[in-house]
């Protein structure tokens, strides 16, 4: 399986230094995320990538996390300036169809497939236990006071239990590992909108950790993004089969012809809208903009102005009588002068009522 990685790491805003550690060396990608007094949380995430790192590839991911976890242990035991130190680690080795997972603590792998994202692992937390319990909310456990008690965590007891799991996976599919730096101070929704339009992974990862520290960046962040990649040399079809409009060129054409009638039906709107000419809207004389034309009932015009001027009178008069079909002129200014022209016309009738016939 090929995938394409990007990684990133920051102190946050608040901490002195970093304990957060990655690892990115295909077909292996961890995060690990450290906590004990002096460099000891730096030591831990070190130490367990490092571990995992150089054991054995035919042992399974979680034998090697096991592997960390005694190595942390002991190291914690001979120096007492990282006494009790430990980390938390969640790692996954790429396969031909998917990944392995192995996982101790709280920093995260959520895996988005077609726009929707779903967390692979459980956080081992008192928090997350409390509302599997039903004892709070979600809600309630991200303000909660014990939010960061651990319930189980790498190097700190001689043995540890290790989630496990595989994970088959398709083309397209992206795969995000973070610390809680990351999940602490974006929601997911958060989280959702950058994975999903940002389609570089070193970009993604970027813009993971700068969301986190505009948030706060109240602890270190790191994100590893892992991208499925479309195989080189995927089955092609190599005997061609009678020409068909496959699913996706129908799709093509179909936008396209719906593009085209848009641009024809906007152009058209365009020139009708142009359009002007003088009629006749109840009583009155008014100015239209449009067409005097109905389209399957559909009026491809609208009144622009209604005038004070009597339609009855302005057609008794020999010139106007055409009114009732709409007379047309090329502008509002023209529209604007042949009602001018009306009333004068009116105004003169008037003024000789007994010449006419
Ligand atoms: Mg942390």
């Amino acid at each position: 399986m090929k995938v394409a990685a990007g990684v990133a790491t920051d102190i946050g805003k608040v901490r002195e230094a970093n304990e957060d550690a990655y690892l990115v060396e295909h077909p292996l990608y961890a995060v690990a995320d450290g906590m004990g007094g002096h460099r000891g949380g730096e030591v831990a995430s070190q130490l367990a990538l490092e571990t995992i790192e150089a054991s054995a590839v035919t042992v399974t991911l979680a034998d090697r996390v096991r592997d960390a976890n005694r190595a942390v242990f002991e190291r914690s035991g001979e120096d007492r300036a990282v006494a009790g130190m430990g980390t938390t680690l969640t790692a996954v080795v790429v396969t031909p169809d998917g990944l392995e997972l192995a996982h101790v603590g709280d920093s995260r792998a959520y895996l988005m497939r077609g726009g929707s994202l779903r967390q692979l692992t459980q956080d081992h937390t008192l928090v997350d236990r409390m509302v599997r319990a039903g004892e709070i909310t979600a809600d309630e456990a991200d303000v909660h006071p014990h939010r960061n008690v651990l319930l189980r965590s790498l190097g700190t007891e001689p043995e540890v239990q290790v989630d496990e799991q595989q994970v088959a996976l398709l083309d397209g599919d992206r795969v995000v590992l973070c610390s809680d730096g990351l999940t602490g101070m974006i929601t997911e929704d958060q989280l959702l909108a950058i994975v999903t339009t940002t389609p570089d992974p070193q970009e993604t990862a970027d813009r993971l950790v700068k969301a986190a520290n505009r948030a706060g960046g109240i602890d270190n962040i790191t994100v590893v993004v892992i991208d499925v990649l479309r195989e080189e040399g995927d089955p092609e079809p190599v005997i061609r089969a009678p020409r068909r409009t496959s699913p996706k060129r129908l799709a093509i054409i179909s936008g396209i012809t719906i593009v085209a009638v848009i641009a024809l039906l906007t152009a058209t709107r365009a020139w009708i809208d142009s359009r002007w000419y003088v009629g006749v809207s109840g009583d009155n004389v008014a100015i239209y903009q449009g067409i005097p034309v109905e389209v399957l009932g559909v009026e491809l015009s609208r009144v622009d102005l209604e005038t004070s001027v009597d339609a009855g009178d302005a057609m008794a008069l020999p010139f106007w009588a055409s009114l009732a079909d709409g007379v047309n002129v090329d502008s509002r200014q023209e529209a604007l002068d042949t009602i001018a022209t009306i009333e004068a016309d009116l105004a003169e009738a008037q003024a000789l009522p007994e010449e006419r016939g």
